[in-house]
């Protein structure tokens, strides 16, 4: 199981696609049923062609689905087989002989995903064509992106910065699934070359303020290192408030270093 997180951290995708791929693999997105389950949705029709909306029939059973995979030359075995979940098809398309493209298969994944809600809020569903020449050009654009040499490179406040030799970075990211009435935290933990350490998710089964989420993120998220047996960490998340109170209520080896939008606490030893 290990090394299918891998293979989802270390697509070359967009995050957005990454955490998407996460989720669904969780069996965390909230389709139709699931929300009809939670008595938040009554119907639970496929905008789309009418059957009922599954994350099965979502990513291997709708009409536009099949025709994205038979448009992208999708040809994994698992996408047309009785599988139980989404994490059974990552898996299918991952290990499929002959290799399939996991990238591609990942990035129509989250268009056809990012379709469905279009259509939500009001939109027309795009067309095979249009799902599948989008989705490819974002990926080509950010694989390009990514091949400049040395990417890891900050150019920016927004990028993530590698720790200093010998330690390790602790990332949080958090979301709120308000409709759902839980929260997601994430974790993912490099060290000074970039390397994952670790990734974790962990759902909380209540929604959380901002500031309350990020806290019990850093928590989480250091414990999750320490755990890995890490002990020079810094750790970043988005709150300047969190960052700042971690980094100002210990002394000795902690120091705080301050990226113009993200805030990070450096957490040594006697954490
Ligand atoms: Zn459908």
């Amino acid at each position: 199981m290990t090394s299918l997180w891998k293979s989802v951290w270390q697509l070359r995708c967009q995050n957005k696609v990454k955490n998407f791929i996460w989720r669904a693999c969780k069996d965390i997105i909230p389709t139709k049923t699931k929300l009809k389950d939670r008595k938040i949705l009554v119907e639970v029709e496929c905008d789309i062609c009418g059957d009922v909306e599954t994350t099965r029939h979502m990513f291997w059973g709708c009409k536009l689905t099949v025709a994205v995979w038979q448009m992208a030359n999708l040809k994994a075995p698992g996408l047309t087989a009785n599988l139980p979940n989404f994490l059974n098809l990552f898996w299918c398309v991952k290990e499929a002989k002959p290799s399939q493209d996991l990238e591609t298969f990942a990035s129509l994944a989250w268009s056809l995903w990012n379709n469905r809600n279009a259509i939500q809020y009001g939109e027309a569903s795009r067309t095979t064509l249009q799902i599948f020449e989008t989705s490819r050009d974002f990926l080509n654009e950010f694989q390009s992106f990514c091949e400049v040499p040395h990417p890891p490179q900050p150019h920016g406040p927004s990028l993530w910065r590698p720790p200093p030799f010998g330690w390790y970075k602790a990332n949080i990211d958090e979301a709120v699934f308000k409709e759902l009435g839980h929260c997601e935290i994430r974790v993912v933990v490099r060290n000074d070359k970039g390397q994952l350490m670790g990734a974790l998710s962990k759902l909380l089964p209540y929604p959380l303020g901002a500031l309350e989420i990020e806290a019990k993120a850093a928590k989480i998220g250091t414990t999750f290192a320490w755990e890995l047996g890490l002990r020079e960490i810094i750790l970043e998340g988005d709150s300047q408030t969190v960052m700042a109170f971690i980094a100002n209520h210990d002394s000795g080896p902690i120091q705080s270093s301050a990226w113009a939008r993200r805030r990070a606490a450096r957490v040594g030893r006697n954490l």
